[in-house]
């Protein structure tokens, strides 16, 4: 069904990647709400009402599905059972299927092998005897993670070389929650691809993009990636093949490493819009929000093409001071999040930055 202008999305989320997607709804002439339960997040800015309630507020939830004609979400947290809830009630996008899929590690790891596609090895860990044990196979070396809630690299650990004596007390040092041990994969570069999935089933996807993970932040997407035709079409392909796995509807962000031969391994999926797209709002007629909101309201997928080579870095922290400096460089585009505090780690804005192809 195709949303008429005027017509309600709601996004379970408040962050920077609702504010976001708060504007492009704006700009297709929709109007939105964020359930969000922080007071002045993000999202509030740019979203015509803000219901500050739990993700998971069984009346909120119900306020927003009568209030409006689509929901969609800016987080792969969000309760399952929350966004469950609410079909019957209001058409929901992406499927919650999708965050089923991304929201334990394991699970989602089941799925993309299920698919087709490659992953890391991988061993469920639930004590210190199965970390040893799941090391021994992996020569000592692995990434352990824990299943859910890990994200910018929290929640995680790497183990090179390591031996049995290694183990000992890590469970509870996790927080004594189920765990995962990856193999360690030794990638040349990580890519990720932002592909879309319309309502009648339509393709689309954004040229790879080369990311830099410091600290295991995002810090910097460069388009094009470094990686042969070959490998594009391969990343591609991958995405577009979970895509229709998962049925889905809207953007995702599919994140990937690259070995020395070119192949590669799925590190993992976000049912969502992506950091790693944000250079899209610059350097394409489309960007992945409007792609998304498309999407979501049953409009036709935009082309994804790319006007311009670009680089995007994140303003981590008090790197934001810097924002009105990077004004004076006529080829930057600025977006600023609004975040009143630059704590450590937080991502307070991003820039792109165009290389080529624009007067
Ligand atoms: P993740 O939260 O899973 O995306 O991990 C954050 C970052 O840690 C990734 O972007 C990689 O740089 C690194 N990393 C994660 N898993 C692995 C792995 N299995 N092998 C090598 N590096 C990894």
């Amino acid at each position: 069904m195709t949303l008429p202008a005027g017509a309600t999305i709601g996004i379970v989320g408040g962050g920077q990647l609702g504010r976001m997607l708060g504007m492009a709804a704006a700009q297709l002439g929709y109007r939105t709400i964020v359930l969000e339960p922080q007071a002045d997040c993000p999202a509030a800015a740019t979203c015509g009402r803000h219901i500050q309630a739990a993700y998971d507020d069984k009346a909120a939830l119900d306020e927003l599905a009568c209030a409006c004609d689509v929901v969609t979400y800016e987080f792969e947290n969000v309760p399952v059972d929350a966004a469950r809830s609410l079909e019957g009630k209001v058409a929901i996008y992406p499927p919650p299927d999708a965050l089923d899929a991304a929201q334990d590690r394991l699970v989602e790891k089941d799925f993309l092998n299920a698919a087709g596609l490659t992953t890391a090895p991988y061993r469920a860990v639930g004590s210190d005897d199965e970390l040893a044990a799941a090391l021994e196979v992996f020569g000592g070396n692995g990434v352990l993670k824990t299943r859910r809630l890990g994200y910018d690299g929290k929640g995680q650990r790497v183990f090179r070389d390591a031996g049995t004596a290694d183990t000992a007390g890590v469970f509870a040092e996790m927080g004594g929650v189920p765990l995962i041990l990856e193999g360690f994969v030794a990638f040349e570069r990580e890519i990720s691809v932002i592909a879309a999935r319309g309502q009648d089933g339509a393709l689309s996807a954004y040229d790879p993009v080369e990311n830099v993970h410091r600290e295991g932040i995002l810090r910097s997407s460069t388009v094009p990636a470094h990686i042969s035709s070959a490998t594009a079409i391969a990343a591609r392909e991958a995405a577009f093949a979970i895509l229709t796995a998962l049925n889905y509807v809207g953007v995702i962000g599919v994140e990937f490493f690259v070995l020395g031969d070119g192949s590669l391994i799925v590190n993992e999926i976000a049912p969502r819009v992506h950091n790693s797209g944000h250079w899209t709002e610059a350097a394409c007629h489309v960007s992945q929000f409007e792609q998304h909101i498309r999407a979501v309201a049953g409009l036709p997928l935009g082309a994804a093409t790319r006007h311009s080579d670009c680089e995007m870095e994140n303003l981590i922290g008090d790197e934001v001071l810097a924002a009105p400096r990077l004004l004076d460089d006529p080829n930057l585009v600025l977006h600023l999040y609004g975040k009143a505090e630059a704590r450590p780690g937080r991502k307070m804005g991003h820039f792109t930055r165009l290389i080529s192809g624009r007067e």
